[in-house]
């Protein structure tokens, strides 16, 4: 577990009720919320659903780059990796980077979840992330026809792996992203066993 320097400055306690322990104490983690998502043509799981502690836990990580959060959410993919088959699936798949957050931040959240959840629940599946085809905005500041828009056709996949494929993604919120995954490996003629999240946001658009 590494600390960053800006979990050393930031008087951070627990996200989530704010006392000792940090960076979460034994009360606020997160408990497992499996469920599955529909409107895909493949099986969707989610780890949670984002409100709560996750929701707080996710920002911390995200926005606050509290990269100390990391363990107790790869915790959390982990135990939604162990409960579904990877006995057929060579490959997890990604979304692309966006590089102004890689900048901002300093890691790629999906990514960086992923690889850890993969060696938490021991799982011998090579990570392949989309490239971009071209620029897109960043997802949050868009309604949820702008999102569709901004996304469909702006990824790829490098090659297309042997197998079937899991595809994951941190957080869903219209599902656009995660069908732009579904999209770019049908392109590929790869095919696609299940997707999973760590969490679906439901909103109102
Ligand atoms: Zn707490």
């Amino acid at each position: 577990m590494s600390l960053t320097l800006l979990d050393l400055v930031l008087p951070s306690n627990c996200i989530v009720c704010g006392r000792k322990p940090k960076p979460i104490c034994p009360t606020c983690q997160p408990k497992a919320d499996f469920a599955e998502v529909e409107g895909f043509g493949f099986p969707v799981f989610h780890a949670h659903q984002h409100h709560g502690p996750i929701e707080k836990l996710i920002s911390g990580y995200k926005d606050q780059q509290l990269t100390s959060l990391e363990k107790t959410l790869a915790e959390s993919v982990a135990q939604l990796f162990s409960r579904l088959d990877f006995s057929e699936v060579s490959t997890l798949v990604l979304p692309a980077r966006n590089t102004k957050n890689f900048r901002k931040r300093g890691f790629d959240p999906a990514k960086s979840l992923a690889q850890r959840a993969l060696r938490v629940a021991k799982l011998d599946v090579q990570v392949v992330q989309l490239t971009s085809v071209r620029a897109r905005q960043d997802q949050r500041v868009l309604g949820r026809e702008e999102r569709a828009r901004n996304v469909y056709g702006s990824m790829r996949l490098p090659y297309t792996p042997r197998g079937k494929l899991a595809l994951f993604d941190d957080v869903m919120t219209t599902g656009s992203t995660f069908s732009e995954l579904a999209r770019a490996c049908e392109v590929a003629e790869a095919k696609v066993a299940f997707g999973c999240v760590l969490a679906q946001r439901f909103t109102q658009f």
